[in-house]
């Protein structure tokens, strides 16, 4: 019941065909959607069902899960039906997991070509399964599995090589007349992955998931994510995003969640505008803006909240946002709306900021009822 605040995204979106992962739309100006990972053993249900709801949870709109064995594939029928978001199988080496996958109605399935061996003679077998199906196929480059006939003619996984394996792999599929594709070609190092991306979305209209593979534990990951995704969805490239961290999978959701909000290409949940603190600050900025963040944490409305710490730019962009504080002498001043509403003493200032949040987020909810 929030109304939806109009926003301008970063740029138009490159105009590509779109596939349907389950009820999730990809491509064709469908919003970015942000995707991991589970972690768990596939076959063990019971515990990918619970990290698949805790995904969830956390705002993941589609989920993949590693089929390396039978009994993963096995488990499959039963993850995909109760998983209450897309499941996408993760395929690499076996071709007879694909059909598994397809057939225990996964909303999709991953393979990397330079993995599967005589994957090629198999594509029509596959395309006839998918088709007959609908399920769509994610075509995975990687720059770790190029394949072998491309890492000969390029000496590395350069973009050239990982657009043209990605190229070569839907154009078998295209040879049987199946398009229902989406295409990554990953890599470690964001400006071959930004370059290779590049030279792929020139090259077709085909959806792509963008990733930075073994992009590293959560602050390197993070950087390299936001840096690359950033570079390529602000030329309107990307229709869905999966951040690799050696972190756990939900971080991952708070992470791309983040880019896109960050990129106007989703509605801004709350943010905290608060200032790196300097000389000048009258109140520990840190501590207050954390306590604030976590007073408002879990408040799904676009509120801005500025946390200033001191008097010189405070009162400016405390007037920007929705709401925020002014501190000055042991006191904050509260503005809502650009208006000063009342100072308060310093040990009020979260308790009132809190306060004025869940009034503005009532009137939000409300007039999003009404309107
Ligand atoms: Fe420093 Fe004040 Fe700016 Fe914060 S708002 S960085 S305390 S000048």
């Amino acid at each position: 019941g929030v109304p939806e605040v109009p926003v301008r995204p970063i740029a138009e979106r490159r105009e590509s065909r779109r596939i349907q992962v389950g009820p999730v739309p990809v491509g064709g100006g469908a919003p970015v959607s942000v995707q991991s990972m589970t972690t768990t053993r596939t076959s063990d249900i019971g515990a990918t069902l619970q990290q698949i709801a805790e995904l969830t949870a956390s705002g993941c709109q589609i989920v993949r899960v590693a089929c390396p064995t039978q009994d993963d594939a096995d488990a499959l029928p039963v993850i995909a039906k109760k998983s209450r978001i897309p499941v996408i199988a993760d395929i690499h080496f076996q071709p007879k997991y694909v059909f598994a996958a397809i057939e225990a109605g996964c909303a999709a399935v991953r393979v990397n070509p330079g993995n599967i061996k005589k994957f090629d003679d198999q594509v029509k077998e596959i395309a006839k399964a998918a088709k007959d199906h609908g399920t769509p196929i994610r075509i995975g480059v990687n720059a770790g599995s190029l394949d072998r006939r491309l890492l000969q003619k390029y000496g590395k996984a350069t973009p050239e090589a990982l657009a043209e394996s990605a190229l070569w792999e839907a154009s078998l599929f295209e040879e049987h007349d199946f398009r229902d594709i989406k295409i990554s070609v990953k890599h470690n190092d964001p400006v071959v992955m930004v370059e290779a991306y590049r030279q792929l979305a020139a090259q077709c209209d085909y959806p792509l998931h963008l990733g930075v593979t073994e992009a590293g534990p959560a602050f390197q990951g993070t950087i390299k994510s936001a840096v690359a995704f950033g570079a390529l969805l602000s030329q309107g490239i990307g229709d869905t995003i999966r951040v690799s961290l050696s972190a756990p999978p939900v971080e991952e959701i708070k992470v791309g969640i983040q880019i896109l909000e960050s990129l106007n290409l989703r509605r801004r949940g709350l943010e905290i505008v608060s200032c790196p603190s300097c000389g000048r600050a009258q109140v520990d900025v840190y501590k207050l803006a954390e306590e604030v963040t976590a007073g408002l944490t879990g408040m799904d409305v676009p509120l801005r909240v500025a946390v200033m710490g001191c008097v010189v730019n405070g009162p400016g962009e405390a007037r920007e946002a929705d709401l925020g504080v002014a501190s000055g002498n042991g006191k904050g001043q509260i503005f809502v709306k650009g208006e000063v509403i009342k100072t308060v003493p310093e040990s009020k200032i979260v308790e009132t900021l809190i306060e004025e949040a869940m009034k503005i987020a009532e009137q939000m909810e409300k007039d999003g009822a009404s309107g």
